[in-house]
């Protein structure tokens, strides 16, 4: 019986695999532009790096990682998320004495033990910002610009929602008027009357349609802000006019990580059913120096690659695989050798060029550089070779043409190239 990949876990192959580097080339060139630099940070964290972070009592650390005993003992987690390993670096490399603001971005893996269904894998993909050394408001409304941006250019839509969950002095007092109210919430799910007595806040979080509907009622953050907080949340917001990104508060909008503060926010769309976040962030300051760094500020988004692949594959706006230049169809020795030497001479002239090595039939092999999508087919067997001259037969039109063979290799990739291939 052969062995198959892991549930929750998927391969992305050529025909998928097109879209995605059409979708990381984008935001790479998007976050070029935003003066981010790349940090590519290990999939595998000390265990301790999440608890902290994330929070013991979310469902994150609670029931969702991928946690392990070590050879030698030690508790490690593949990385839930990003942040978290992000700043971990940060601390460790002294990247703060390096640039008093420190704008990173990274691509790759994350890892959760989650229910699979559609947009939502165990193994999934995110591209993630973080921005650390500056609490100001304008870089809040510069990252969603910059998720907006993405989004634009990718040629999706999505909606941008907002919210600010306070600080550490205004939280107290929501924390109180929640509790309140959730004491006398009724019928709520298992996991919520759990959550209610281990950390309030994230009932709020919960995917349960019923106890979405009574939370309703609770009371909003926005109304317990404290005056340094209602001024951030104020000048963010008139950021996100000045930049004209459309934006929609919800006070209800809470993350499913214990360690935001103040602006937090989500880009969701209707079209992916259940899984409507299709990237989402918040500020976290007082996260660097809980993880043992200095006192800086911080503020980053996520965007799922699985989610945005999907959008972009409902509205028909997958990426095509791309074209070949020539497909070198070659017929017996003689020419499967002068094809050998050609299609690499090719390749050395910048072409994208691909032969057939098993001497299969014209008819195989043409069809062959169909399948290639090639632009043109050079032909040619002992015929051909004893003439001094090449079939170059133009894949879309179908029309051919003899072209002379050169002795040199090189030359002939480079004539090729010059004549038909540019
Ligand atoms: P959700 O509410 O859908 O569970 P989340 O709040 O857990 O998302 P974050 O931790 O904020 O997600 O991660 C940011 C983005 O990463 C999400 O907006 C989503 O696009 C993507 N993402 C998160 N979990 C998964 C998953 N299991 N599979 C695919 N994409 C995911
Ligand atoms: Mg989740």
């Amino acid at each position: 019986m052969s062995i198959k990949a892991l549930k929750g876990f998927k391969d992305i192959v050529p025909g998928e695999v097109e879209t995605w580097q059409f979708i990381e080339k984008t935001a790479r060139d998007i976050f070029h532009r935003f003066d981010l630099a790349e940090i590519k940070v290990p999939i595998l964290e000390k265990t301790e790096l999440f608890t902290r972070s994330i929070g013991e009592t979310t469902d994150i650390v609670e029931k969702e990682m991928y946690t392990f005993i070590d050879r030698n003992g030690s508790s490690l987690t593949m990385r839930p998320e990003g942040t978290a390993p992000v700043l971990r670096a940060y601390i460790e490399n002294g990247l703060h004495a390096a640039r008093a603001v420190q704008k990173l971005y990274t691509i790759g893996p994350m890892f959760r033990h989650e229910r699979p269904q559609k947009g939502r894998l165990r193994q999934f993909h995110q591209m993630s910002v973080e921005v650390l050394g500056s609490d100001h408001p304008r870089v809040d409304a510069e990252l969603m610009a910059m998720a907006w941006l993405i989004m634009t250019e990718l040629g999706l839509t999505a909606s941008l929602e907002i919210n600010s969950l306070g600080c550490p002095q205004c939280r107290p007092a929501f924390n109180a008027a929640l509790l309140a109210f959730l004491h006398h919430a009724e019928n709520l799910c298992d996991d919520c009357q759990r959550r209610r007595e281990t950390n309030p806040l994230r009932v709020l979080d919960c995917k349960s349609t019923h106890c979405q509907e009574q939370y309703r009622q609770a009371p909003s953050f926005l109304d317990f802000l404290c005056p340094g907080c209602t001024d951030h949340f104020s000048e963010v917001i008139d950021g996100l006019a000045l930049l004209a990104i459309p934006y929609k508060v919800n006070s209800f909008m809470v993350r499913g990580l214990d360690y935001y503060t103040r602006t937090t926010f989500e880009l969701v769309t209707g079209d992916l059913g259940a899984q409507s976040a299709v990237g989402a962030g918040g500020r976290y300051d007082g996260l660097v120096k809980q993880l043992g760094g200095p006192d800086v500020p911080g503020i980053g988004f996520a965007m799922g690659m699985e989610r945005l692949a999907l959008l972009l594959a409902q509205q028909e706006k997958a990426a095509a695989a791309p074209a070949l230049d020539l497909f070198v169809v070659a017929l017996g020795t003689a020419a499967q050798q002068k094809g050998f030497a050609l299609t690499h001479a090719l390749r050395r002239a910048g072409l994208t060029a691909s032969m057939d090595y098993q001497d299969r039939s014209l008819k195989n092999q043409m069809k062959q550089a169909g399948k290639a999508a090639a632009r043109y087919a050079l032909i040619m067997g002992d015929t051909e070779l004893a003439s001094g001259s090449a079939m170059l037969r133009n894949m879309a039109g179908s029309e051919q043409a003899p072209c002379a063979i050169a002795a040199d290799a090189d030359e002939w990739a480079k004539e090729l190239a010059e004549k038909y291939l540019k």
